[in-house]
């Protein structure tokens, strides 16, 4: 094609691959993306990353006929799709080993949807056997399953992800799927009990109350969403979303992964134990605080429904146990005023209700992981929230942010990074790409030395008995401005001797983001109170008995932090993502209002930056489409030279000259030779390579 052809094209359709661009810059970037969106072009790519716009439309380029577009095209011929990303994924499995494909984007963005497309698409090309089929039923079904208790209405998405999943799946030697793993992380408990102004809570509970089955209701004496605490405060109510039909998919998935009818009941009575919690309200400003007027009811309910006794959870809720250390251990009850109390009662409620979502996601295992899979047959799918900015932050929000520094690092050292290095030791010439490596932000939160913010948490939360929540996040701060990350550039410290107004400023990769500190030391230590934990092991209900069951085991370990939990898993996805081949869907969010086909450019520029698009690009575009060992290329393309004998360095110079004689078409400054590897320029080079091979 020729300069002023492409040109053309460019700016008519927007380039297939941003690496084509003719200049390249982020405006342009953003521009290519606008311009191919209004050809319903949704899909991007840069080398091997895709790029998703969120069209917020359903567009006719997804189902059965397209699946099959894919499947059978030459990886040279398709234009960029995420069918085409999980075609590649799919092939690398079957052809090399492990394979994960990484989201990610901000909240809204289409990462969980994107997560849908490619468990679609590898379920419809991948065998027919009654194993394999039953396991798809399973898979396809748990998503609907973990949406019901993990996503909720946010001000950002009707439908958002309010936990972390990573989800591999495990294939046979023939491709087919015959199991599967699904590891969640850091669910938004604190949404059990609380949710901003028109955002809901988890959808589970408005559909529980909108399709339960009538013997359920009446036994949980069960009314509408607006008649408790902890579902009225945002919204009941979300456009486009039928709560009682989404809720008979939950009790299809049920059926489907086999958990019994007994446990689907008592699992249901307790999300109406939690609602009838929250009614519980309280009073007095000396303790122990008493229930408000007409608020026996809804503990007496909550009592029945968690198979404890009314008495005992009212006390339980206004009195902490504190356990007394030394050689003769006792324990103290301290009396709690009204809100103390109703902080213990929602701890309460979270904790049951995140615990329930363990044993669901362990359920689910139980019946999709097999031992029968290859080993190294797997695809994992890692869909996990995206950077958060709002107006207020808190632990919640740093504990996300974190997550996502980890997973830019991954991107960064992978892509970006790993590439330059790569071609330095490769011996090839090479112009440095500038690049913000992240790192450093990592290391500020979780660092060992000097101790990041997560430590110095730690550390303040070991050190603190008995102390009021608000005394521990002042001292935390304190420590905070005290420590050696204090002058760290990416952070600054807001000090205040009130905990309502300290915090600190994060300077993120996505952009600068403000914490409080308030509640941070103490849902950090996230330890609850022996009075709970004693009073719902003595359940009558064996479904919730098992649910605090493990408690025992734990008691005599020094409890874990949040932030401890949150620092391992990161840590354990981070270390199976770098033993996979990766793929990249970066997602991005065209507008705020959710309009569909729309482009608001200042914010898509700002995640064109934060994305580091604009490196990927150049760092695409300077270099080689294709890298192999010599004898991976050898053992791939030997029958394009007859008669070869040897393989290595050798091997690859006589197989090139076999090429290069009989093709003209292809330039021999195509291939490069490192000191291990051969690079290829142009990925038609390399297409073109496929097709003689195939041809053979
Ligand atoms: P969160 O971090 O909040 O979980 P997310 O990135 O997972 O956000 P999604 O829930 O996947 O965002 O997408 C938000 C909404 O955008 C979807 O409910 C859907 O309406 C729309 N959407 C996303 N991707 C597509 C698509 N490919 N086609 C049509 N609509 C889409
Ligand atoms: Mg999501």
């Amino acid at each position: 094609m020729s300069y002023f052809m492409t040109k053309m094209t460019e700016r008519q359709n927007g380039v297939d691959d941003l690496t084509l661009m003719s200049s390249i810059s982020v405006e342009n970037i953003v521009t290519q993306l606008k311009h191919r969106l209004d050809k319903n072009k949704i899909y991007t790519a840069v080398g091997d990353v895709i790029i998703a716009v969120n069209p917020y439309r359903s567009l006719p380029i997804y189902g059965e006929k397209h699946v099959r577009k894919y499947q059978t095209a030459k990886l040279s011929d398709s234009s960029p799709h995420i069918y085409a990303l999980a075609e590649r994924a799919y092939r690398g499995m079957k052809e090399m080993g492990p394979q994960a494909v990484v989201i990610s984007g901000e909240s809204g963005a289409g990462k969980t949807e994107s997560a849908k497309l490619l468990l679609h698409y590898v379920s419809s090309v991948s065998g027919s056997s009654s194993v394999s089929a039953n396991m798809k039923q399973i898979i396809l079904q748990s998503n609907p399953l973990l949406e019901s208790f993990g996503n909720a209405k946010t001000l950002r998405n009707n439908n958002s992800s309010r936990f972390g999943k990573y989800l591999e799946l495990q294939f046979n030697g023939a491709g087919e799927p015959v199991g599967g793993v699904t590891s969640n992380f850091l669910l938004e408990k604190s949404r059990v009990t609380y949710a901003g102004r028109g955002e809901r809570s988890f959808h589970v509970f408005y559909g529980l109350l909108a399709g339960g089955w009538p013997e359920l209701l009446s036994q949980c004496q069960l009314g509408r969403a607006e008649d408790y605490a902890y579902l009225s405060q945002g919204t009941t109510y979300v456009d486009g979303m039928d709560d009682a039909k989404d809720f008979q998919e939950v009790l299809q998935a049920f059926n489907t992964i086999g958990v019994p009818m007994e446990q689907q009941w008592y699992l249901f009575t307790v999300l109406g134990g939690i609602l009838h919690l929250g009614n519980a309200r309280l009073t007095g400003r000396d303790a122990p605080a008493q229930l408000e007027r007409g608020g026996e009811y809804s503990l007496e309910m909550a009592a029945y429904l968690f198979g404890v006794a009314p008495a005992d959870l009212l006390k339980a809720i206004t009195h902490k146990t504190v356990a007394m250390g030394g050689r003769r251990a006792s324990v103290v009850n301290i009396p709690q005023n009204a809100d103390q109390a109703s902080q213990i009662r929602d701890a309460l409620a979270k904790e049951m209700y995140s615990r329930i979502f363990d044993v669901i996601v362990a359920q689910l295992n139980s019946v999709m992981y097999t031992r029968d899979a290859q080993f190294g047959k797997t695809i994992g799918i890692l869909d996990i929230y995206g950077f958060e900015i709002f107006k207020e932050n808190g632990f919640e929000q740093l504990c996300i942010n974190y997550v996502n520094e980890q997973l830019q690092q991954i991107f960064i050292s992978l892509t970006i990074r790993g590439e330059q290095e790569l071609y330095r030791q490769e011996g090839l010439p090479w112009r440095e790409i500038k690049y913000f490596d992240n790192k450093t932000v990592v290391e500020l939160i979780e660092g060992r030395n000097p101790p990041g913010i997560f430590r110095v948490l730690d550390d303040t939360c070991r050190s603190l008995h008995a102390v009021d929540s608000d005394t521990a996040d002042t001292k935390f701060i304190e420590k905070l401005s005290m420590s050696a990350v204090a002058s760290h550039p990416h952070l600054r410290i807001l000090s205040s001797t009130s905990a309502f107004t300290a915090g600190f400023t994060i300077k993120h990769y996505a952009g600068d983001v403000t914490y409080s500190v308030k509640d941070m030391a103490f849902k950090n230590m996230d330890n609850l109170f022996h009075s709970l934990v004693n009073c719902m092991k003595t359940s009558t209900n064996p479904f919730v008995r098992n649910l605090w069951a493990r408690e025992e085991e734990q008691a005599h370990r020094q409890p874990s932090t949040s932030s401890t939990k949150i620092r391992t898993s990161c840590g354990q996805l981070v270390q199976t993502l770098m033993r996979c081949q990766p793929h990249y869907i970066r997602c991005i969010k065209p507008n705020e209002q959710k309009a569909p086909m729309k482009i608001e450019e200042k914010r898509v520029l700002h995640q064109v930056r934060y994305l580091g698009l604009l490196e990927s690009v150049r760092v695409a575009k300077a270099g080689y489409s294709y890298k192999a060992t010599f004898d991976l290329f050898v053992q791939r393309f030997y029958s394009l030279c007859p008669g070869l004998q040897v393989g290595g360095v050798d091997g690859c110079r006589q197989l090139i000259a076999a090429v290069l004689k009989k093709h003209s078409e292809i330039a021999k400054s195509e291939f490069v030779f490192g000191h291990t590897r051969i690079f290829i320029s142009s990925p038609e080079t390399i297409f073109m390579l496929e097709e003689f091979r195939e041809q053979q």
